[in-house]
């Protein structure tokens, strides 16, 4: 097939009656943005056989490329808006592939209001794909990872350690829904990200992608802060503590340090927790204090992770390392 062909047939259509995206007949896309906003940009690079498989099929693909993708404006509080798409297609994309990728990419359109508006294809001996997704915020309320304060309250989104069990039990040929779907179909919490910011909860957040100690340690670099949290606090599903007490070799300490969540770390001063437990109800949706920032102590341990008997315990990885 034609590159204009492709795009005519599988593109256009995402970018149908969106003035933005200018029919995909143009060079460019053209966002109008309100006064008083800004605009949120995220990219990211999706390699075959590093982020996914082809044997994954392309409706999980597209899906896991823009809920990752999303997840970055959720940290910002964004609402989302558009995306682009680099498509850098080989042998493998024929108009099977094609059609259930970009399935999933309507049913992400759908599920979160963002249309396509642009993109780039080219041929590559490797299948891989960017995204470059904008969302905006109202003027100077975007949360950043620089911005936490000593005293406050480190909170967790959902739960932790699922999507990287999923993992686990998709290389093994384990049977898991629950866990192959949060490995799969991870949820970006957008609608946690701009309540946080519309009703001035936290000026700070950063997404879980690499492991959850991994990623408050980016806090705390970009905050200048240390952090001490606690193991029994880590929130997790029912789903992966019934697998933990079956797999004795797998620990808690695997799952703060495996990555793959998607869920939101953020920090709360604590005259705000109220208003935490109040949008956790709205949202149907466990937000968890797991600890606390504190002022710099040395740049070596800026997490620090206690039991409950307040002992330290050794933090051998933090996260997953690109
Ligand atoms: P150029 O010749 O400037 O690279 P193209 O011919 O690649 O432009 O693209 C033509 C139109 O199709 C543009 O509007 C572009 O944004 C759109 N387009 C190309 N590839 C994609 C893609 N993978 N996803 C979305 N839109 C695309
Ligand atoms: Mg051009």
């Amino acid at each position: 097939m034609r590159e204009f062909q492709l795009i005519e047939k599988y593109f256009k259509p995402l970018a149908k009656s969106c003035p933005a995206a200018q029919n995909l007949d143009d060079d460019v896309a053209k966002i109008a943005l309100a006064q008083n906003e800004e605009l949120i940009i995220s990219k990211d690079v999706f390699v075959e056989d590093v982020h996914f498989l082809l044997k994954d099929g392309g409706f999980k693909i597209a899906s896991k490329l823009l809920r990752t993708n999303l997840s970055d404006l959720a940290s910002a509080g964004a609402k989302p808006l558009y995306y682009m798409l680099g498509f850098a297609k080989n042998n493998s994309t024929d108009e099977k592939f094609l059609r259930e990728f970009t399935r999933g990419l309507k049913a992400i359109q759908n599920e979160f209001g963002i249309n396509l508006i642009g993109g780039d294809t080219v041929k590559s001996d490797r299948l891989f794909f960017s995204v470059t997704i904008f969302g905006s915020v109202l003027k100077n309320s975007a949360m950043s990872r620089s911005k936490a304060k000593s005293g406050d309250l480190i909170y967790v989104s959902g739960t932790i350690g699922d999507a990287f069990l999923g993992l686990h039990c998709y290389k093994k040929s384990q049977k898991n829904s629950k866990l192959l779907q949060r490995h799969f179909f991870p949820t970006p919490r957008i609608n946690l990200g701009q309540k946080l910011i519309a009703e001035k909860i936290s000026q700070c957040a950063i997404d879980v992608s690499d492991g959850l100690i991994a990623d408050l340690e980016q806090i705390c670099r970009a905050s200048k802060l240390s952090a001490e949290i606690e193991i029994n606090k880590i929130p997790l599903s029912l789903s992966a503590q019934k697998f933990l007490q079956k797999n004795s070799a797998i620990k808690v300490e695997d799952l703060i340090s495996g990555g793959d969540d998607y869920e939101l770390i953020f920090s709360v001063n604590r005259k705000n927790r109220h208003k935490v437990s109040e949008i956790a109800k709205r949202l149907q949706l466990d937000l968890t204090c797991i600890g606390e920032f504190k002022k710099s102590s040395s740049q070596k341990n800026i997490v620090t992770l206690f039991d409950d008997k307040k002992r330290k315990i050794k933090i051998k990885k933090t996260g997953y390392e690109h």
